[in-house]
Formats: C-alpha cells, sequence, structure tokens
C-alpha cells in the first residue's frame, strides 16, 4: 500500500531513541524534551516552545490559559479536522463555524467580517454575540493543509473585535506567510506530530508562543500542575499532557530533516501540478503570493472525486476524502454555522488528498497520476 502521508524515518531516529532506552531517560524528563523544544522555538521563530502529548491536548492547553469558559464562544472554521472543534467543547464552549473559502478552503474572511460587523458588539473590551449574549474571546483559525488565509486582515480583524488569537498550524510546520512562520502571529501557536504529519514523533505536539508567562504555564499544566520539587503540591488543576523523552529524541531526529521533507512536498505538488493540471477539470488549492505553504498534503478538486477515490485506494494508492464539514458532524449540528451557500460542502464533495509521504519515489508519484488520468 502506497499510504498518504506516512512517516519517514530515514535519520538519527533508531540513535537517539536507543539512547534513551540505554541511559533509562525514556518517561517524561530527559534531555531530548529540551532540545525538540528549543529546536522547534528556533525553527518557528518563537521565543518559546512546550511539547505536549499531543496537537490536540496543545490546544485544550491554550484555549484553558486564554480563558475561555463554559458560558463562551470560540470563533474556528467549519472546515477543519474535528479536533479544533472538539478541544473548544473541552472547555464547555462552543464553537462558532465560518465557512470555508471555496478557493483557498480556508476560513472565509469575508463571511468572518460579515458575522463580526452584524452578529456582534464591542461591551468593555469584550466581544459579545448579540443574540445569544455570549462571549467571544477567541479566534482559532486552522491552516489547513498547510496554506494559510490572508494573515495582516485576519489580524486587523481580530484587533478590531478584541479576540486573541490561537492558532491551530497543527498541519502548518514549514508553513510561512511573508517569511513569518504560521503559529506566530497569534498569541498561541500550535504543531502536531502524528503519524500524518510533515514530522512525526508517533504522536504529539507543541506550544509555541512569545509570552514568558504563558510558556511557563503551559510547562506548569501539562505536567499534572506540581508546585513543589519534593512535595505533591499541585497549585491548580492539572493535566498529564507532555511529551515523553523517547517521542522527542524521534523528534529531535526529524526536525534535522524537516528541510529536506520540506523540499521534497514541494517537489510532489509541483510534479502533481505539471501532470494533472488541466487534466478534466481537476484544480488545485489557491496559495496568496504572501503564503509560502508545506505541501503538507497535495489535494485536487474534481467533479469525479467519488470515481478516482475508489480507483487510486483499489490501486492501493491510499486516497482520502476531506474531512465531513464540523455543521454536518452530530455533535456539532446544533452550532451556529455562518454561511451564504455552504461551501464547505462544495469542497467536500469534490476534494481528495493523494499520496505525498516524503519517501514516495518518483515512478509512484507517475503511477498516481496515470490513475487519475484514467478517470478522464
Ligand atoms: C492533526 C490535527 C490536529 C490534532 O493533532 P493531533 O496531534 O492528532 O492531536 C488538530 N487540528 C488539525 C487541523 C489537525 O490537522
Amino acid at each position: 500500500m502506497l499510504l498518504l502521508s506516512g512517516p519517514n524515518m530515514g535519520g538519527n531516529e533508531l540513535k537517539y531513541i536507543t539512547e534513551c532506552i540505554e541511559t533509562g531517560w525514556v518517561s517524561s524528563v530527559g534531555s531530548y524534551v529540551d532540545q525538540f523544544e528549543k529546536m522547534t522555538a528556533e525553527f518557528a521563530g518563537a521565543k518559546y516552545a512546550v511539547a505536549t502529548s499531543s496537537g490536540t491536548t496543545a490546544l485544550h492547553i491554550c484555549l484553558l490559559m486564554l480563558g475561555v469558559n463554559k458560558n463562551d464562544l470560540v470563533i474556528a472554521p467549519n472546515v477543519t479536522f474535528v479536533a479544533t472543534i472538539n478541544t473548544i467543547t473541552y472547555t464547555g464552549a462552543s464553537p462558532v463555524l465560518i465557512d470555508a473559502d471555496e478557493n483557498t478552503w480556508q476560513m472565509d474572511l469575508n463571511l468572518l467580517e460579515e458575522f463580526l460587523e452584524t452578529e456582534t458588539e464591542i461591551r468593555e473590551n469584550f466581544c459579545y454575540h448579540k443574540k445569544s449574549g455570549k462571549r467571544i474571546p477567541v479566534i482559532l483559525p486552522a491552516h489547513i493543509l498547510g496554506n494559510m488565509c490572508d494573515m495582516e486582515r485576519l489580524l486587523n480583524l481580530a484587533h478590531k473585535f478584541h479576540l486573541t488569537i490561537l492558532e491551530d498550524s497543527t498541519e502548518a510546520l514549514g508553513s510561512f506567510y511573508n517569511g513569518k512562520h504560521a503559529g506566530t502571529f497569534g498569541k498561541l501557536g500550535t504543531f502536531s506530530y502524528n503519524g500524518n504529519k510533515i514530522i512525526t514523533t508517533g504522536g504529539g505536539g507543541m506550544i509555541v508562543t512569545d509570552d514568558e508567562k504563558l510558556a511557563k504555564e503551559a510547562k506548569h499544566l501539562t505536567t499534572q500542575a506540581k508546585a513543589d520539587p519534593m512535595e505533591y503540591y499541585h497549585d491548580e488543576i492539572g493535566y498529564n499532557y507532555r511529551l515523553v523523552n523517547v517521542s522527542a529524541a524521534m523528534g529531535v531526529a526529524q526536525m534535522e530533516q524537516l528541510p529536506v521533507f520540506m523540499k521534497r512536498k514541494k517537489e510532489i505538488i509541483a510534479f502533481y501540478k505539471s501532470a494533472l493540471n488541466g487534466v478534466g477539470d481537476i484544480t488545485f488549492q489557491k496559495v496568496d503570493e504572501k503564503v509560502n505553504p508545506n505541501w503538507w498534503l497535495p489535494t485536487i478538486k474534481t467533479e469525479k472525486q467519488k470515481e478516482i477515490l475508489h480507483l487510486l485506494n483499489a490501486n492501493k494508492m491510499q486516497s482520502r476524502p476531506f474531512w465531513i464539514p464540523m455543521n454536518q458532524l452530530p455533535m456539532f449540528r446544533k452550532e451556529i454555522y455562518f454561511n451564504h451557500n455552504d461551501r464547505s460542502d462544495h469542497i467536500y464533495q469534490r476534494c481528495l488528498s493523494i499520496p505525498c509521504s516524503t519517501n514516495i519515489r518518483d515512478s509512484e508519484l507517475e503511477a498516481v497520476a496515470t490513475e487519475i488520468k484514467k478517470v478522464f
């Protein structure tokens, strides 16, 4: 089976993990955690990075630190992986789902602006949803497939409406906007090292921020909020959301290869674009010229989505439809979904992601393109 986006363990992974096992530093303390955090902060251009057990737990902790609670609303995209929205509900808050832009597949900023202008009001420096009376403290954009929306406009809107930005940049390690790394535009940003992401630690995540206080708090909260080196004194409700040293060792080895992986992802998308642009009705995700995406998961849009999905998977070339839009999932059906003509569903019905592991061979890329062309 040709994996959609599988792990590439071609570097020092085994060496570093063996070292953890030989020295006994396998658990939550160890030098690889510190090293992985340092490398990530440096790469992303953030002052601080705090490793977590997953991207999901990173998002949860960030929302807690921003004071999101059960009477709040958090603005988020309707087209995203479910974890973005789940984490909002972990705090007791509810999402406001904003429809996607038809071409970039990111949160539609025209709709966002319209929602903010017509449905909210500012009172005492907070944004409130007029109809429900609920506070909207945070906006949680997700950089879908490593692409980004017009970040300047998003920052301006967030500023005008007193919204704190938490970036779900879990898909966007290696993505830049005007040379600035994803995850460093908001107060807090997050990465994921799930098995299918651009680098992996098996499972893991990271919080990045320039705010020292938040970084310290993130470390504290993710490590059971233990406040005394000796006594089991915990000064608030904490979480066991830390990344273990074995995973961080893998992370360090993966970070060493990230530039090579980014280069390969760019070669893969360049190949698919040259092979498939103009074939039938196939189009690719639109990317603003200011965005330099990591091209984590090459995705095509076509009316023949279902036929191609069937054909590729039947030929052991793993491909996947887009996420079912959040408003269509049973637990979020009653949430606010701001849209005009449900572009989320339009995108969902037409998009599919095609094989793009960084260790895919050129001949395998050719084979995928050849299969896809058969449908037209
Ligand atoms: C992968 C992903 C997450 C969650 O990351 P995990 O490490 O799998 O918990 C959250 N949001 C989006 C958009 C993702 O793609």
